[in-house]
């Protein structure tokens, strides 16, 4: 359940684990958390969550994705100099060694069938602007003036840009239309996990699949690093999904699991990729 509250001037909501439901307000909050944002793991089912993230209205105005990202660099700078520098450095680095592939081209050539694709936290539409002509363009974007920008962009190719959040715009898409789904870097910042990944399956036809990458709790750099992990975000990301509770989840809703191999959620990789199939026209959820 979430409760929408106000408190000095500040919107926020408080929610039960987005896993099992269970209410966790009188447990303590994990040592991970940071300034008022409180994360929890859940007594039951020990999924690891934001127990305040700030409401909807919030998310439009001062907690904009697109702050969210540069406040982290801030605070990295401020409170761990050194870790700080020493990544802006590795990752330069890093950069010049290794091409990395595009991981999402690929896995979208491999699994999306021809037709419709909707990229969930579409941005400017940087991502949907270079698939290739076989696919039509949808997105959904809460910011108003990015969907303005990314709808502009895509204007010629069809489809059509929803300044949304990511449940409302996906309500407004017609079931078992898309061919395709893209949760790059989204599902960590979404309240409502479940019922996104529920309208994601009904937006999605049978037959068609979706691509999700999130961060991996559970890695080896979140042991490592502690605070200090890059997946810690706040209070943009308001779940912490490990490989287990990301699977139960997606299968929970009617999914099937398709690719979700070793490398996939490789221990030393932050993060996690999935792709699920909607292979019914019955949800069986049991
Ligand atoms: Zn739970």
């Amino acid at each position: 359940m979430i409760n929408e509250k106000k408190d000095d001037g500040y919107s926020y909501a408080t929610r039960d684990c987005p896993k099992c439901g269970t209410v966790n307000s009188n447990s303590p909050a994990l040592t991970y958390s940071w300034k008022q944002w409180k994360l929890k793991s859940c007594s039951i089912c020990e999924f690891v969550y934001l127990e305040n993230p700030p409401g909807y209205e919030a998310l439009v105005s001062e907690f904009a994705w697109e702050r969210n990202h540069g406040d982290r660099s801030i605070r990295m700078k401020q409170e761990f100099p050194f870790t700080y520098h020493f990544s802006r450095v590795w990752k330069k680095f890093r950069r010049w060694l290794i091409r990395k592939p595009n991981k999402l081209a690929k896995r979208i050539k491999v699994y999306f069938p021809p037709g419709p694709v909707v990229d969930i936290g579409c941005g400017v539409g940087d991502y949907l602007a270079g698939l290739p002509e076989i696919y039509q363009p949808f997105g959904i974007e809460i910011s108003e003036d990015l969907a303005r920008q990314a709808s502009e962009r895509l204007s010629s190719r069809g489809g059509k840009i929803f300044a949304a959040s990511a449940i409302e715009g996906l309500s407004e898409i017609k079931k078992e239309s898309m061919s395709g789904i893209i949760m790059r870097s989204f599902l960590e910042h979404e309240r409502e996990p479940l019922v996104l990944l529920g309208s994601a399956w009904s937006a999605l036809s049978p037959g068609g699949a979706a691509i999700i990458k999130v961060p991996n709790y559970a890695s080896f750099n979140r042991k490592l690093m502690g605070n200090r992990w890059c997946g810690f975000r706040f209070p943009g990301h308001v779940n912490y999904f490990t490989p287990e509770s990301l699977r139960a989840m997606v299968e929970s809703v009617g999914f099937q699991v398709e690719k979700f191999s070793l490398t996939d959620h490789f221990y030393l990789s932050d993060n996690m990729w999935m792709v699920v199939r909607k292979c019914n026209k019955i949800r069986n959820t049991d």
